[in-house]
């Protein structure tokens, strides 16, 4: 690039140099050609006389010579620069050519041009005029041309350098900080965030990384607070069994009752227990699964099931359990998830109702819609305490619920699932008492994609 700036402005203004000296010398050459031509005898004498009167001082040489290259005239203000053998191929190619010539060379800052033209005599060439100028002035602007070019290049590559240079290091500081950040968040520092500043895509890279370490961040703490309230759950049960087994152990001569008693509560817990690794591996299933395969699922026959097997459950706890469905209403899930949604929250309605409450289940489908909906007469759930309802191990009223055998699992597992199926869950008080949650998820048309 360097060398291009430096050669291409040289050759062009050289090269206008050479036709401005075309057109300046050859008017020239051609009026004196016309002046010997004009004469009635062309000889040394003659030509001489002729050549006198005409302006020559600008010429670094003018030469005339006849037909057989011999000299007639010749006048020599500077002979710099001057190559005769140019000068005799030049008159050589006017005379057997019978026509004009031109050369011109630039070299050593100067500009050596030399013109000829035939002189003829009707259609016989006799002769021919050839001048020469050696022009200094114009060559040291050509060279004049090219240091200036040198330096500003010169600069150029400088700037250029200097540029390059700062913008690496600027590059190279940046890109260690987010280099920095992401070895950060590899060792496990989730609240590390990078600030790069500016408006590239570097800057954009690291906002990028910085919400997914936000992400991570969350993620890193939803997994700390499930591990926390997990083996809270499981030491709990666990506990109680090592005393009630103590107890035992250690009491001598213990009541076959209290036994009894003791070791009944030893069996809750280990069932508790059960139920809480159970539910906990299902939902650790759900959030590790790849998507399930999911059909054409019946909701109605899935309702069916479901009330079928809660049946004693209800029986037992004096509930009365109605269902509405309707028929030919389809979702594209699995089966058995679609079960444990409709299962927990109908075992829930029953769980937390009173003895002569009753428990709905509707199955409807609202255009493009489905809508389960299971509503109970029982004790309700606080308007503050909603928002947490669906959060991992929160129960309402921790002993109480202890005791009715509830891990605080089963509705977050009721929102992982129907999220897995691009479904909804709600919960709201109803104003008459008691709870309605509703699940609902895109229909499936037969049909219809
Ligand atoms: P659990 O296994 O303890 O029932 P869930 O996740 O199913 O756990 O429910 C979380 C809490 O929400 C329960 O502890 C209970 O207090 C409350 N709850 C759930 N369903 C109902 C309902 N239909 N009526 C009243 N309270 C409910």
């Amino acid at each position: 690039m360097i060398v291009v700036l430096n050669t291409y402005p040289v050759i062009i203004s050289r090269d206008l140099v050479f036709v401005s000296k075309e057109n300046a010398l050859w008017p020239t050459t051609a009026r004196m050609g016309a002046s010997v031509e004009a004469l009635e005898r062309i000889t040394p004498e003659t030509v001489g006389q002729v050549m006198s009167m005409m302006e020559t001082g600008n010429l670094s040489q003018v030469s005339v010579m006849n037909g057989n290259m011999d000299e007639l005239y010749s006048v020599r203000n500077d002979a710099t620069g001057y190559d005769e053998r140019v000068l005799f191929s030049l008159v050589r190619s006017a005379i057997s050519n019978k026509e004009d010539k031109f050369r011109s060379f630039f070299s050593d800052g100067a500009f050596m041009s030399y013109s000829s033209c035939p002189i003829m005599s009707g259609d016989q060439v006799v002769g021919a005029v050839c001048v020469y100028e050696y022009d200094e002035t114009e060559g040291r602007i050509v060279l004049g041309i090219r240091d200036d070019m040198l330096n500003i290049s010169l600069g150029l590559g400088i700037a250029a350098i200097l540029v390059s240079f700062i913008l690496s290091k600027t590059m190279t500081y940046r890109l260690k900080r987010v280099l920095d950040g992401i070895k950060n968040v590899r060792e496990g520092e989730y609240t590390y965030r990078v600030a790069v500043s500016g408006h590239d895509e570097l800057t954009q890279l690291s906002d990028e990384f910085n919400s997914l370490t936000d992400r991570l961040q969350k993620t890193e703490e939803i997994r700390r607070r499930f591990v926390a309230d997990a083996s809270h759950e499981l030491k709990t049960p666990l506990a109680a069994i090592r005393l009630l087994s103590d107890s035992i152990l250690e009491t001598d001569n213990m009541d076959a009752e209290t036994v009894k008693e003791f070791v009944t509560g030893i069996r809750e817990e280990s069932e508790r227990l059960g139920r809480t690794t159970g539910q906990l591996l299902a939902l650790t299933k759900l959030d590790n699964a790849a998507a399930t395969v999911r059909v054409d699922v019946d909701c109605c026959e899935v309702a069916n099931r479901v009330l079928g097997t809660l049946k004693p459950i209800a029986e037992r706890a004096g509930v009365t359990v109605r269902a509405e469905l309707d028929a030919n209403v389809h979702i594209m899930a699995s089966s058995d998830e679609l079960f444990q949604i409709i299962y927990n929250l109908v075992e829930n309605a029953i769980k937390y109702n009173r003895p002569g409450g009753s428990v709905s289940l509707t199955v409807r489908r609202e255009s493009e819609k489905v809508r389960i909906t299971v509503e109970d007469t029982g004790i309700g759930i606080p308007e503050e305490d909603l928002p947490y309802i669906f959060d991992r191990f929160y129960r309402v009223e921790k002993s109480r619920d202890r005791d009715e055998g509830g891990t605080g699992l089963g509705l977050s597992i009721v929102k992982s699932t129907a999220d897995r199926h691009g479904g909804e869950v709600t919960a709201e008080k109803r104003s008459e008492g008691g709870m309605r949650f509703v699940v609902s998820f895109p229909a499936y048309i037969q049909g219809k994609t």
